[in-house]
């Protein structure tokens, strides 16, 4: 630290994101990035043409995308906001719907970048606890009168709750903004983007980093009703109106022109994830039972940390948190069967070892 940090983010710890290991290859089963290539149309999008016209600014408010979007989500162009990530939405949110005296909350387990966002911006933070069995409880977040921000799926659990269940916490917190973080919704579970329309309380959060194979790209996109959105851009103006560079847009716009071919990749990953939690089941490991693009899971008699280290050896990166509850815990990014069958056998070998 140097002598000219501002006092007030002394004590601020960055958000660690998960290896990027550049010297060796892994089966990259830690950052749930998604296994498939993107399709051929973003391929094309990303056109020497495209390159050649990097001497110009990208457009702004990045038009076409918002418009491919909106008509994807049964949406007006108004109801959406880009992000560089989803990240930066939801730097965005905290920034516009948080204030300083009441601040915000979220789950006690979830994703790392909610306490460093509330921190970054010298806000209080109440973590409501999951449940022992880590399931969320929507009576815990009644009336709380602050931000409100959970993921769902939840990371990294890959637990999740029903759109009444966020219906029931959105009712309850009228004057609040409660923030939906679907980053995995497209593996399986319900989203709450149908409920945009209905209420004005709601922003609903996803990125293209996971289900659309994109997670280099940096893109990331809010739903909510033209006056949140209006207050989000005001601060994505403040910050950076070319925050999408114009390669990313015209790569999202592709594609979103072929969305089903990503969602037919979700349901490649729910299949292998199916296949795994069956093989861990056999196993004697316990897997929560997840809708995301990767398992929550723990092996009876060793250490989610020794676990890490041993699989690392092998050849296989997972993620591990040293905290209290996750301890015990890895957590898999589903990846292609094949990979999925390497990391099994990694599983044999230690404890054959053992
Ligand atoms: N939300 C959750 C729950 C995540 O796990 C991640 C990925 N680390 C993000 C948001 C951010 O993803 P991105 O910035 O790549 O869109």
């Amino acid at each position: 630290m140097s002598r000219f940090l501002a006092p007030r983010l002394a004590s601020l710890e960055a958000y660690v994101p998960g290896e990027q290991p550049r010297e060796m290859q892994y089966v990259k089963l830690n950052t749930n990035e998604s296994p498939y290539p993107p399709c051929p149309a973003v391929e094309r999008a990303v056109s020497t043409a495209a390159v050649r016209r990097l001497n110009l600014y990208p457009d702004p408010a990045g038009s076409e995308l918002r418009r491919a979007l909106a008509a994807r989500y049964g949406l007006a162009a108004e109801n959406v906001l880009l992000g560089n990530g989803s990240d930066e939405i939801l730097n965005f949110a905290f920034t516009a719907f948080a204030s300083p005296e009441k601040g915000a909350a979220c789950p006690d387990i979830s994703y790392g970048f909610y306490p460093v966002f509330a921190a970054l911006h010298g806000l209080p933070l109440l973590e409501v606890p999951l449940k022992e069995d880590f399931t969320l409880c929507p009576g815990d977040y009644y009336g709380l009168d602050r931000l409100i921000v959970f993921a769902n799926p939840n990371a990294p659990t890959g637990l999740s709750i029903r759109p009444e269940q966020v219906e029931d916490i959105l009712r309850h917190n009228p004057d609040s903004v409660v923030v939906v973080d679907e980053a995995y919704v497209d593996f399986g579970a319900e989203s709450c983007a149908k409920l945009v329309k209905q209420y004005d309380n709601l922003v609903v959060c996803m990125t293209f980093s996971k289900s659309r194979s994109m997670a280099g790209a940096r893109l990331g996109f809010a739903l909510a009703q033209p006056a949140l959105i209006a207050d989000l851009e005001t601060i994505r103006c403040s910050t950076n109106p070319y925050n999408i560079n114009s390669l990313t847009l015209a790569a999202g716009a592709a594609a979103i022109g072929q969305d089903e071919y990503y969602m037919e990749n979700c349901r490649r990953v729910a299949q292998t994830r199916a296949y795994t939690k069956e093989q861990l089941d056999r196993r004697g490991f316990v897997t929560l039972p997840s809708l995301a693009n990767f398992l929550f899971t723990s092996c009876p008699g060793l250490d989610g940390g020794e676990l890490y280290r041993a699989l690392k050896a092998r050849g296989v990166l997972v993620r591990w948190w040293d905290k209290p509850r996750l301890r015990p815990f890895v957590r898999v990014t589903i990846g292609t069967p094949e990979q999925m069958n390497v990391f099994l056998a990694a599983l044999d070998g230690i404890r054959e070892e053992r």
